[in-house]
């Protein structure tokens, strides 16, 4: 395989980027001088050395622990539990919400083969055990509003059972089958605050 297939071919692994697009960077970057591409090459092997999963709440970070965890002015009592680390973004930049997070690593997808134990609902289940030095008051189920982001929150619920913490879903608002990480600030606060005890 030639240098610029082999390119093109990592290149259309990417999301929204098809064959054609793939190869028209490919050569796009064929014309820059090498030093771009050098930096290019550099940041991808820099990004995939130093970022890494938050202990606490599994947010990409390059520390043991995230900023946000670390940050003393959130309330460590409410932990609002997302698909992707991604979708973290999304509401911090909503601006609503003054809690913790944590990351589950996806959703329960039987047909991608994804099952309980591919997500962190464990450790989720240990953060909020009672006894634990900050009491965590409210769980807010922020999976995505498709069916297995409505089946992944149902199973978290339960897994949450027996430690007795209020578990409340963000409102439908948001489109259904849409991702929280593309939609806008204003849907994300008004969902957040509309949520619902589960
Ligand atoms: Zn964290």
């Amino acid at each position: 395989m030639s240098a610029i297939d082999d390119l093109a071919t990592e290149l259309a692994r990417l999301p929204g980027i098809g064959r054609k697009t793939a190869l028209r960077l490919t050569y796009y970057l064929l014309r820059q001088p090498p030093e771009q591409s050098r930096r290019l090459a550099s940041a991808l092997v820099t990004l995939g050395e130093r970022v890494r999963t938050c202990s606490r709440c599994f947010n990409l970070t390059e520390d043991e622990v995230c900023s946000i965890c670390r940050d003393p002015r959130r309330d460590p009592t409410l932990i609002c539990v997302v698909e992707q680390a991604s979708d973290i973004g999304a509401i911090e930049r909503a601006g609503e919400f003054r809690g913790l997070y944590h990351v589950l690593g996806g959703r329960l997808s039987p047909l991608d083969g994804v099952g309980p134990a591919d997500l962190t609902v464990d450790a989720l289940v240990d953060r909020v055990r009672p006894g634990d030095a900050a009491m965590v008051r409210e769980v807010i189920l922020a999976t995505n509003p498709s069916l297995e982001g409505e089946a992944t929150a149902l199973f978290v619920q339960t897994q949450l059972g027996p430690t007795g913490v209020a578990v409340s879903r963000i409102a439908r608002g948001l489109p259904v089958g849409g991702d929280l990480e593309y939609a806008d600030g204003v849907t994300i606060a008004q969902a957040l605050s509309a949520r619902r005890a589960m």
